[in-house]
């Protein structure tokens, strides 16, 4: 009875450390995404609701690993980056990659446009982010007003790091870079920030965009937020477009931009290349 309940104990064990092992393999795999070369990034338009021109690009993370079965959704594997403390040099290939390939389509005399670019409020904890963005700008001759840094409302909350933060932003700003937030109205910050911050854009999250046209809420939310975008002098995105009623309606209150599988999804750069050329993506 005595073996049977240590067999038991060992096969219970096992069962436990099931998961535990399937992270450690995942961050195994994780940790040699950079030396292995298994990230590309893929790029989504943004399209200028009026001229119908593509203004910017979002540039999204794609890993394929084929110990983990495929692809692995940035949803799935950045939030592990960041705890790994692997967001930092993962967001530097990021960075750098997008302003390559940036300089690379103003090379072959593609007309100019955005880029866009996450950035984790991870990275803004580490001191350094700021000289690196400068030293990736001189590096690849990417000009420095065709980048827009995505941050998310996080970056907001904190006494120490608001402060940190605002020095960065403002820096940032001043050289040029544009900056974005992310997924606006999901967080829990309150929105002074947006008169002390430097600001540019702003991303209304896709789930807002969802439902405007059936949802009298999430419609009176989208205008306001365009409402306020306009007096306050900052560009409006709009995210996860995918239908031409949520265009129109947009259109209709003076969405600056969208962005959202209607036009395109995300794409190698190989595709956007053809964008460009062919002009108006509609
Ligand atoms: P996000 O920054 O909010 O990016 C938009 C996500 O919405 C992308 O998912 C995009 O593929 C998806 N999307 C675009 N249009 C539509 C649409 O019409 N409908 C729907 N349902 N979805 C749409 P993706 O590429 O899987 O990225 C997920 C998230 O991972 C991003 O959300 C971002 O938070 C993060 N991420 C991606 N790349 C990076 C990166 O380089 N650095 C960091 N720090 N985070 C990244
Ligand atoms: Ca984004
Ligand atoms: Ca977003
Ligand atoms: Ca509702």
């Amino acid at each position: 009875a005595k073996l049977q309940g240590k067999n038991n104990y060992q096969f219970f064990k096992i069962e436990m450390n099931e998961a535990a092992v399937k992270r450690l393999v995942f961050e195994n795999q994780l940790r040699k995404v950079l030396e292995r070369e298994e990230l590309c990034l893929y790029y989504q338009p943004q399209i200028e609701l009026i001229s119908k021109r593509v203004a910017g690009l979002e540039a999204l993370l794609r890993w394929e690993n084929t110990t983990l079965g495929g692809m692995i959704s940035p949803d799935r594997f950045i939030p592990i980056a960041e705890e790994m403390g692997l967001i930092v040099p993962i967001g530097e290939w990021v960075l750098q990659t997008a302003c390559k390939q940036g300089k690379e389509w103003l090379e072959q005399g593609l007309p100019p446009v955005r880029i866009a670019v996450n950035i984790s409020s991870r990275q803004f904890q580490q001191p350094g982010l700021l000289a690196k963005i400068k030293e990736i700008l001189e590096y690849t001759r990417f000009p420095a007003e065709l980048l827009e840094v995505e941050v998310t409302e996080s970056l907001f909350i904190g006494d120490d790091s608001v402060r940190n933060c605002y020095k960065m932003l403002k820096e940032l700003q001043e050289m040029g870079v544009k900056i974005a937030i992310d997924d606006f109205g999901t967080g829990y910050s309150a929105l002074n920030y947006l008169k002390r911050f430097p600001v540019n854009t702003l991303k209304i999250d896709r789930s807002f965009i969802k439902d405007i046209c059936v949802d009298k809420d999430d419609a009176a939310i989208t205008t306001a937020i365009i409402a306020m975008a306009h007096s306050l002098n900052l560009s409006i995105i709009a995210e996860g477009v995918e239908e031409v009623e949520q265009l129109a309606f947009l259109h209709f209150h003076k969405c600056e931009m969208a962005q959202g599988y209607l036009f395109s999804p995300p794409v190698p750069a190989k595709q956007i290349e053809k964008i460009l050329t062919g002009g108006s993506i509609f």
